[in-house]
């Protein structure tokens, strides 16, 4: 397992490896600041405050709903992330061609990152992955690994993995989100950008009913691994990830002796809202 939840106290999992790229851009431009957009226990919303925080830049973030306070709002408003509350209907306007316009007349200035980090930037920021995962594994002669398998929520990581091996290796997607959500949209499109053709990745349902559904299974299933294993995951996306994993090898899909890497993805904070009795461990 990649314990990319343990890269760092505050920015956590993915999430930094998406914006990097991201940030850097910005930077280049010498933007007044970041402005991006997310749900209430965003995640990435979480990690582009505490980067803001810690290395000096303005941030912005636009919110999905009507304002409310959650523990991971209550870190943006801690970091000096400006909140704006959208509702629902705002919020579904952020593919429009003009949707930053107002924004950014507001903030002249600033940068604006897609949701999530998303992206062909987010994907490139997520290429690394692979040559410190061998690195590191190098040491344990586990560098010859076989497999991927990750949580997916726009795809944006999992495009980054399948870049980076071109064909190489197997990256399996377990997606935290149904179909309808345009996943597989989302590949081609970054895919296309990058100019290469996709190969080597597959999808497989695991949203258990639909995206932050959370079932008896799946909460028995997160507290066995945080018993058995001290793992921490959360509900919305490393535990749905695992569990599919766990049922795919159960199911004989996996040959003996195969070397999977599971990315652990991150998402912990999340856990002090959807599962505030594991938020201490
Ligand atoms: C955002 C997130 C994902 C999904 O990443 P994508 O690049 O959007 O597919 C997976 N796991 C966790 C914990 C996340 O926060």
């Amino acid at each position: 397992m990649l314990r990319l939840d343990q890269i760092d106290a505050l920015i956590s999992g993915n999430k930094w490896f998406k914006l990097r790229h991201h940030l850097e851009a910005a930077q280049a431009q010498s933007s007044e600041g970041v402005i991006s957009l997310g749900g209430a226990h965003s995640n990435h919303l979480h990690a582009l405050a505490a980067a803001g925080q810690r290395f000096g830049f303005a941030t912005v973030g636009l919110l999905r709903g009507e304002a409310q306070h959650t523990p991971t709002t209550r870190d943006l408003e801690a970091w000096g992330m400006q909140l704006h509350w959208l509702g629902y209907g705002g919020y579904r306007l952020r593919h429009q061609a003009d949707f930053w316009q107002p924004w950014l007349a507001r903030y002249p200035g600033f940068y604006p990152v897609p949701e999530g980090g998303g992206g062909l930037a987010g994907a490139l920021g997520c290429v690394e992955l692979r040559a410190m995962a061998e690195a590191q594994l190098a040491s344990i002669g586990w560098d010859d690994f076989d497999a991927w398998w990750l949580a997916v929520g726009t795809g944006t990581t999992l495009a980054g993995l399948v870049l980076a091996e071109a064909g190489r290796r197997q990256v399996y997607g377990a997606s935290a989100v149904p179909p309808e959500h345009g996943v597989e949209q989302n590949l081609q499109q970054i895919f296309s950008q990058a100019e290469q053709t996709d190969q080597g990745y597959q999808l497989l349902e695991a949203s258990r009913g639909g995206f932050a559904k959370v079932d008896t299974a799946l909460t028995a299933f997160i507290g066995q691994a945080e018993q058995d294993g001290e793992l921490p995951l959360e509900a919305i996306y490393t535990g749905k990830a695992l569990m599919a994993l766990r049922l795919y090898v159960v199911a004989g899909n996996v040959a003996r002796g195969t070397r999977l890497l599971f990315v652990h993805t991150g998402g912990l904070q999340g856990r002090r809202a959807t599962h505030p009795h594991l938020a201490g461990v």
